[in-house]
């Protein structure tokens, strides 16, 4: 009895999801498996999955819905691979992490979550966050709870005593404790390795660590080498055994060498990237997340007094200005490129503004697209299931007002977003 019920329930579901299709007519398509823009072109949608793309516009049959983005240009979900979905920097930011709780973090984290996927970004990579709050918003989005990106996050950054990522820098003694593996402060090799797996039991995805001094911790330099050759290794090692990348900050050459050599999966910022270290990450096929938008967003606010602490304001005035740069000599040199912007310092939902950043550097738009769906799920390992329009991959699919390869500001302006096969915005 109990069996015939289920076989019958089973049976439902699949008439269901054979029935009703969803077909979008695109004027133009960007599949990102190439440079190609293709037009006059419809993409078939059955429950979570694009099952068909074909010349032409399709005429759906009466069971199926027809989304009509004729005058727009439709490509993948777009993948911002360096955010920071549970924080956002503004004047007195620097005092939230003594007056805010975790819950005040996770609940930014579902105002700011929302923010990004209405920008289009249908997946991010997040880089850091307080109390493992991103991984309580990963879930709840995948419960349905909750609206936002597919999230693979690093959960607590891992830094070094001092480093950039010390949750007790520039506190006052008596309320600077001493944190440790567990908080994501290590020394040494053996502290290395636990960290990497107190993140792995802690739910994260990935790992993060800071290689370098950077420019908002309230530390002197923003590039000093902040991590021991032994310990980047037993990071690296300890990772690879759990199935987690290592995405790496580094604004300095030796940290980025060191790191590198090491074998770790991205380098973030890449500031004072040289021909040597260029070299270093073709060889070794390390991926470039260059974030130019933190990059301007911050030497923009260190002209505004009081904007940030005074150890803090000669950093973003000197760095700041220079990733975009690094970045298209990095791009020129055939460095491989994953789009991310360190959204969290710039605005939540202000994502798309990388792309133009991207470009102004000489960038072609279709690359700067590709490097923010292809790319990123090949640095996330999952360019078997989305990245690129095709048949048999998971649908997500965005969709700007006429065509971004001729003005890319367009990728401020997302008209339509749909998300394993969900629509959530259709302007
Ligand atoms: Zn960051």
């Amino acid at each position: 009895m109990k069996k015939s019920a289920l076989t019958l329930l089973a049976g439902l579901g699949l008439a269901c999801s054979a029935q009703a299709a969803t077909y979008i007519h695109a004027g133009k398509l960007i599949t990102a498996k190439n440079d190609k823009l293709l037009t006059e072109m419809t993409v078939i949608v059955e429950g979570n999955q694009i099952t068909n793309v074909m010349e032409g516009y399709i005429q759906p049959g009466a069971e199926d819905t027809l989304v009509d983005l004729k005058d727009s240009t439709l490509m993948p979900g777009l993948m911002d691979m360096h955010t920071h979905i549970s924080s956002q920097q503004g004047p007195g930011a620097y005092m939230e992490r003594f007056t805010l709780n975790e819950a005040d973090y996770a609940l930014k984290g579902v105002h700011y979550a929302g923010k990004t996927l209405d920008a289009g970004f249908t997946t991010i990579r997040n880089l850091g966050d307080s109390h493992n709050e991103s991984v309580a918003l990963r879930k709840a989005i995948e419960q349905g709870l909750v609206k936002g990106p597919r999230i693979y996050t690093a959960a607590k950054t891992i830094a070094t005593t001092g480093g950039h990522g010390d949750p007790t820098n520039g506190r006052a003694k008596a309320i600077m404790g001493d944190p440790g593996p567990n908080e994501g402060v290590v020394n040494g090799v053996a502290e290395a390795r636990q960290a990497v797996r107190q993140r792995y039991k802690d739910g994260a995805d990935l790992i993060k660590i800071t290689a370098t001094g950077g420019v908002l911790s309230v530390a002197k330099s923003g590039q000093n080498p902040q991590f021991m050759e032994d310990e980047l290794k037993a990071i690296v090692d300890t990772a690879r055994d759990y199935g987690m990348t290592v995405a790496v900050h580094a604004h300095g050459k030796e940290g980025m060498k060191r790191a590198i050599e090491a074998g770790v999966t991205s380098i973030e910022h890449g500031t004072y990237m040289d021909k040597e270290v260029i070299n270093l990450m073709k060889k070794h096929g390390t991926y470039y997340v260059p974030t130019v938008l933190a990059g301007n967003w911050v030497a923009e606010k260190a002209k505004i007094d009081g904007f940030f602490p005074e150890l803090v304001r000669p950093k973003a005035a000197a760095i700041g200005p220079l990733i975009q740069e690094t970045f298209a000599r990095a791009y020129k040199a055939g460095v491989k490129i994953a789009f991310g912007t360190d959204s969290g310092v710039s605005a939540h939902g202000d994502n798309g503004q990388e792309f133009v950043l991207m470009v102004e550097a000489g960038m072609p738009a279709i690359e700067a697209i590709r490097a923010a769906t292809y790319h990123g799920a090949k640095l996330l390992n999952i360019e078997d299931q989305l990245g690129t329009v095709e048949a048999g991959k998971l649908a997500d699919l965005v969709a700007v007002p006429g065509n971004p390869i001729e003005d890319i500001s367009r990728m401020n302006q997302i008209n339509f977003v749909m998300k394993d096969g969900q629509v959530y915005k259709n302007l």
